[in-house]
């Protein structure tokens, strides 16, 4: 790297866009102050009008946008941009699924000269990715599905994108099943047909993974998860970079698809994250690449010790040897800065993992049934370690043919690795899967 690198991952996420001058402006304020207000006193008539043409810097109103929102987008952009010149914009949103769906309507908008849409993704996604995708797109609009089944199989990709299709989207790793995809050879694929690359870097974390600087065009976060780890938000985030690979007619919507969105579709639908929830994730942020290695140093160690027991069919981790993704989570999955300290970049595979223990569905629900340090809850990412059944869960909603085609059998048990001691984590994981192997013997 060189020498006028900038800052460190560490100080964008401490510092944000909040300075010694800024504090100044502020009391003196070392923590930024939260901006509640919905809307903006302005100086005078011509002051408005200037802030309202865009011509003055200002806010006018907290659905268009707040100082507290702004901070928060601000450092996001700055992490999913690090360590490369991708000049990057990022937007917030109420939630994930929010920044989801306000990402993929636009990108679907009606086009005379390419009508009948499709898109292709990955039928193993999350089930709310799954239910937006099937429900609002294919059942509500008509849109074409095209499923990839296998995310690592670059020819399924190649084969499905056409000059109608209007995205491609895939989460790395995927949830609940941690399957990799290699982002720069799929970029290059849609952007040879004119196609964006969309992904969901919501596991990994800009600590993890900056697909935007591998050749995605937008990357989707539910900033709910590993970003907010203390758990007290629900928050979405869309980045993206400049002059994004696409054929809508829109010229501003290609040049800053994330600025855009803030100006346009957010403002007009209300969809905008609460300052509220924006300060609470800024301050969650700060220890984001510290947890996101503790989290991944424990997650691993877990893996490998279920992956040998007796107790446990199959374990789901990219970061386990025999794992199909494993090669492309050891090229991609790396602690950012990591050479830093080392003199070599050092593998973070992540928190999430998934397993089958052995005893079928009984077994399953045993051995979350017995947990008692790890919650039974459906978030992750979190400094709390959490476990749930997919099945019952995150995919409640999808029909028998539906979870066999998202590939979610009814013995999958999903857990988050938190930040508690991972020798307590173990020993809450053994005496689980001891009661899981007496339920279903
Ligand atoms: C949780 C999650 C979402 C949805 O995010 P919300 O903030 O809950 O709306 C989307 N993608 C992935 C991979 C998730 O884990």
């Amino acid at each position: 790297m060189p020498a006028d690198r900038g800052p460190r991952f560490d100080t964008l996420a401490v510092v944000g866009s909040y300075d010694h001058e800024e504090a100044l402006a502020h009391q003196g304020a070392v923590c930024e102050p939260a901006y509640l207000s919905p809307s903006q006193h302005f100086a005078s008539s011509d002051h408005m009008r200037a802030v309202l043409l865009g011509q003055a810097p200002g806010w006018t109103y907290g659905r268009l946008d707040n100082p507290t929102v702004a901070q928060l987008e601000a450092t996001i952009a700055r992490l999913d941009a690090y360590g490369s010149d991708v000049p990057v914009t990022t937007t917030a949103f109420s939630s994930g699924m929010a920044a989801i769906f306000m990402t993929t309507t636009a990108l679907l908008a009606d086009d005379p000269e390419r009508p009948r849409p499709n898109v292709v993704l990955p039928a193993a996604c999350y089930g709310g990715t799954y239910m937006l995708f099937t429900q609002r797109f294919a059942v509500d609009r008509g849109v074409e599905l095209r499923w990839v089944r296998d995310a690592l199989d670059l020819q399924q990709w190649a084969d499905a994108i056409d000059e109608l299709t209007r995205f491609a989207f895939c989460e790395v790793p995927s949830n609940p099943h941690l399957r990799m995809t290699d982002i720069p050879a799929l970029a290059e694929i849609a952007h040879s047909r004119g196609v964006p690359l969309v992904v969901d870097a919501t596991l990994p974390s800009p600590a993890l993974l900056r697909p935007l600087t591998m050749g995605a065009d937008i990357v989707v976060h539910s900033v709910s998860k590993a970003m907010s780890a203390s758990g007290m938000s629900i928050a979405g985030a869309v980045s993206s970079r400049a002059d994004i690979v696409c054929t809508h007619r829109r010229r501003e919507m290609r040049a800053d698809f994330a600025g855009f969105l803030k100006r346009g579709p957010r403002r007009d639908t209300g969809v905008v994250l609460s300052p509220f929830n924006a300060f609470v994730t800024s301050a969650d942020l700060r220890g984001l690449r510290a947890r996101m290695e503790t989290m991944s140093r424990s997650a691993l160690r877990v893996a490998k010790t279920l992956a040998a027991h007796s107790f446990v069919e199959e374990v789901f981790y990219p970061g386990l040897e025999g794992d199909p993704g494993h090669a492309i989570a050891e090229r991609d999955l790396v602690l950012v800065d990591s050479e830093v300290e080392t003199g070599v970049p050092v593998n973070a595979y992540g928190y999430m993992l998934s397993l089958r223990p052995r005893g079928g569905e009984v077994a399953a629900c045993a051995f979350l049934d017995a947990l008692r340090l790890v919650w039974r809850a459906n978030d992750l990412g979190r400094v709390k370690s959490t476990a749930t059944i997919p099945s019952i869960a995150t995919h409640s909603q999808l029909s028998r043919a539906e979870k066999a085609l998202a590939d979610v059998p009814p013995d999958l048990v999903r857990i988050s690795i938190g930040c508690e001691h991972v020798d307590d984590i173990l020993e809450d994981l053994e005496q689980a899967l001891n009661a899981a192997n007496g339920a279903a013997s």
